[in-house]
């Protein structure tokens, strides 16, 4: 490994080597091929970009909001020019194919976009006369320095759930982005330089569990966005929070859908598995178990299994592909192990993707769709998030015997309900306790403008990332109430 293929960090405007004493291989899933080799940078370097960001936060929360977005209408310029170079990265590293890749990077660019509203979205209220001659005020003001914790699945969006907001509103930024997946932010920051962002307003910082560690302890860092898993969510809600921060932790999930008798079996069964299938499964909205509900089992267990076999596996730089590989060789194995243990747990793997032969990617990553049919409701693999190409199916008798388990699930990401009655839609949207709701769609994933709103253990905070929320999280409002009173005005 040559010493360029080494990624840098990007502190107070400089690329730096990092001094970490340990290296990882960034892998190619596809075909186990070595990118490059990414830091486990020290709590050192994240302190440099901390007191970087903090040092810049004083000019930069003084540049006008109006000024603010005009780096972000340069940024959106250049991500638009780089689309293809950017989504190429994405499934280098990451695997999916290459149109979800630019899936990717239009939710990403579309944050950016809503983010240069700041100068009406992070408007106050004024009240005159709230007594004789006296008038309140609120204000947002910034936060100071933040910083967004990523997970693997999506390199190039989730940053931008956050950090276009927070400059926007004249914060400061580090990211940390996956180890897993380290290519893709270290193309953007490329591209956030051009941009010309004045030196320390942004900040990258790669690394695993040290660098996120010395985020959620600096006493500069004054807010968190975190995406991952639930178990480390909860570790960087709670440590973050007893630090004095705010933070907001999107974790894993587990997402039902609902097939009715009544919907339109084919337009559901395409829906569905692109919901479980699309990005390998390895999506936070990915369709994880299906309730078909009475005579909808036949029809559905039949269709998604024909999808399902039918799906078209391979290296997601190749158009015609419909899945690419998991993300590494022991997520493969993993999910391998899991459908294992469906079976024990009774299940008939109808399709099973297991140790599939892919044509000139032997060494790749790669699971097959896979339909494990008659689920034990109670069982470990109706409970476990598999992160992987695999759709369980449990069959109930009633819309409520459904929403009951679902309501009584761990997570509450997403639920879905497939359905030609207004009736059911509008009681599933009432009653299911989910953040992101899909009526005939299955991936709910809500556009920019919208919040990312998890419920349960999927989510740990109040206000959630994009949008308005994105907008509340990263000010911190001012209240002012002033007298000035009549008999002064006199003089004028
Ligand atoms: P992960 O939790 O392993 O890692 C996420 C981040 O946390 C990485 O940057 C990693 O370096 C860091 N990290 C990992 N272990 C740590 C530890 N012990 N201490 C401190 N930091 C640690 O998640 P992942 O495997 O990269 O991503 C997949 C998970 O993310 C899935 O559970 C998926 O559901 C979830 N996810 C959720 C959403 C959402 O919107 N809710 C979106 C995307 C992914």
């Amino acid at each position: 490994m040559e010493e360029s293929d080494r990624l840098l960090n990007y502190i107070n405007g400089e690329w730096r080597r990092s001094a970490a004493a340990e290296y990882l291989e960034v892998i190619n899933p596809a075909t186990n091929d070595v990118l490059g080799q990414v830091p486990l940078s020290p709590a050192s370097e994240v302190n440099e970009a901390a007191q970087a960001a903090a040092i810049a936060f004083e000019e930069w929360r003084r540049v006008p909001a109006p000024d603010r977005i005009q780096y972000l209408f340069r940024l959106k310029n250049i991500l638009e020019e780089n689309f293809e170079d950017i989504a190429r990265t994405i499934t280098m590293e990451c695997g999916k194919t290459i149109g979800e890749s630019r899936g990717e990077m239009r939710r990403a660019i579309e944050n950016v976009e809503v983010a240069c509203g700041i100068p009406i979205m992070m408007q106050g209220d004024f009240s005159e006369d709230i007594a004789s001659g006296i008038d309140e005020l609120m204000i947002r003001q910034p936060v100071g320095v933040c910083a967004a914790i990523a997970p693997f699945n999506f390199p190039g969006m989730i940053a931008f759930w956050f950090m276009p907001y927070a400059l926007a509103c004249g914060n400061t930024y580090i990211v940390k982005p996956s180890e897993k997946v380290p290519l893709t932010m270290q193309k953007i920051f490329k591209l956030l330089e051009q941009a010309g962002f004045p030196k320390g307003v942004v900040n990258l910082v790669n690394g695993a569990k040290e660098a996120v560690d010395a985020i959620l302890d600096h006493p500069a860092i004054r807010a968190i966005s975190f995406v991952g898993s639930t178990p480390v969510a909860k570790y960087v809600y709670g440590r973050g929070s007893a630090n004095g921060k705010r933070v907001q932790a999107q974790g894993g999930a587990k997402n039902p859908i609902i097939v009715l008798p009544d919907a339109d079996m084919e337009m559901t069964t395409r829906i569905a598995a692109d919901s479980a299938f699309g990005c390998a499964g390895q999506r936070c909205l990915a369709a994880s178990i299906a309730l078909t509900v009475a005579d909808a089992r036949q029809p559905f267990t039949e269709a998604i299994s024909e999808a399902a076999a039918a799906r078209v596996v391979g290296y997601g730089l190749d158009e015609s592909v419909q899945m690419g590989p998991v993300i590494n060789l022991p997520s493969m194995k993993r999910v391998e192990g899991l459908i294992q243990n469906g079976v024990d747990e009774g299940a008939a793997a109808v399709v099973d993707g297991r140790s599939p032969a892919i044509p000139g990617y032997e060494n790749g990553s790669f699971v097959r769709p896979t339909v494990l049919d008659g689920v034990d409701p109670d069982g470990s693999i109706a409970k476990t998030e598999i992160f992987g190409p695999v759709l369980s199916l449990i069959h109930v008798d009633t819309i409520d015997e459904a929403i009951k388990y679902i309501n009584g699930g761990q997570y509450g990401n997403m639920a879905c309900l497939f359905t030609s009655s207004g009736a059911a839609a509008r009681k599933f949207r009432y009653e299911v306790n989910a953040g992101n709701i899909g009526i005939n769609v299955g991936v709910a994933a809500p556009m920019a403008f919208f919040p990312f709103s998890g419920w349960k253990e999927s989510f740990f905070g109040t206000l959630h990332g994009q949008g308005d929320h994105a907008v509340e999280f990263f000010t911190q409002t001012k209240v002012v109430v002033e007298r000035w009173p009549k008999l002064w005005s006199r003089q004028f």
